[in-house]
């Protein structure tokens, strides 16, 4: 059983979900793409992340693909560019979206970054689409703490911030991460694996993983959402990963494991500059 986080307002889902950047861009690749993410809802990942960004628009393709004929089974993330994220931008970007996918609603449509809109405007435009039942919650991705308290009065409304968080980026532990656990908002890790690349070799990673005969990306997964507050969304196309990657929520890291991996990488002791990619 995977472990589950909280939305404001009570709708739960399981804290790994499926990313989906890269998706969509290689038309041979589509219907492997589809069945990963169809397996990974089998398996219990049921949030699916995408973005009108990805693939220009193709990796929403492939989610609709997956989601066809069992809509009822996933939760749906979706992110608006922030050069379409005036009020009345956002709905038609939305719209966009739900065609592409083929779908009626978006569980949760997030604002990609922050660009030259002002928040409240685009937050007026996530509004109009909660009441017209498009989007069934709004959030954002990239904000920090100065951001996210901009928002001011319409706080409460925002249902998440997806930020990159892995063992080799903890910047927001030191101020983020507490901002948001005050405000019962849930964190989303993005590329928590570290992409596949260069973490998943370094030495203390990988002997925590031998301890427990567990892979380096499992070690990364668990330990990214061993707090409660933070959800992960892994992006795998190869099926082994995506068994693997569901498989990390039964792996508990105990104070040894934790201790090394601090160790390795050092938590942050004072506030760094929100780092994205
Ligand atoms: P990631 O999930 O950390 O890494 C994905 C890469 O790791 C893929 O190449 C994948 O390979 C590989 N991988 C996955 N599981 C693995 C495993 N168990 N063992 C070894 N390799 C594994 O990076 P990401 O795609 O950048 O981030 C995840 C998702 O977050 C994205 O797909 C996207 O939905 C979201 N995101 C959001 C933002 C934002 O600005 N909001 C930015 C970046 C990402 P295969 O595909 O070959 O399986």
């Amino acid at each position: 059983m995977i472990p589950r986080i909280s939305f404001p307002g009570g709708v739960s889902v399981p804290a790994l979900g499926q990313g989906t950047w890269h998706m969509g861009e290689d038309g041979a690749s589509r219907a492997r793409e589809a069945d990963a993410l169809r397996l990974g809802l089998d398996l219990g990942m049921t949030v699916i992340d995408t973005a009108e960004m990805y693939a220009d628009g193709a990796a929403e393709e492939v989610v609709g693909d997956a989601v066809d004929g069992r809509r009822a089974d996933a939760f749906i993330v979706s992110k608006v560019y922030p050069h379409n994220a005036s009020r009345s931008g956002v709905v038609a970007a939305c719209e966009r979206s739900l065609k592409r996918m083929r779908v009626e609603s978006i569980d949760l449509y997030l604002l990609h970054w922050r660009g030259a809109v002002p928040l409240a405007e685009t937050v007026a435009g996530f509004e109009a689409l909660v009441q017209a039942g498009k989007i069934a919650r709004w959030g954002v991705s990239n904000c920090d703490v100065d951001d996210l308290e901009e928002l001011g009065a319409a706080l409460p409304g925002c249902a998440t911030d997806q930020v990159l968080y892995s063992l080799e980026n903890r910047g927001i532990e030191f101020d983020l991460l507490p901002f948001c656990a005050r405000h019962s908002m849930p964190v989303m890790a993005y590329s928590p694996v570290g992409q596949g690349g260069r973490l998943l070799r370094v030495p203390a990673l990988m002997a925590v993983a031998a301890r427990h005969g567990r892979s380096a990306a499992q070690v990364a997964l668990a330990w990214a959402i061993r707090s409660g507050g933070v959800m992960a969304i892994p992006k795998a196309s190869d099926a082994a990963h995506v068994r693997e990657n569901a498989a990390a929520a039964a792996l508990v890291l105990d104070d040894e494991d934790l201790a090394a991996l601090d160790e390795a990488f050092a938590p942050p002791s004072r506030k760094r500059g929100l780092a994205m990619l």
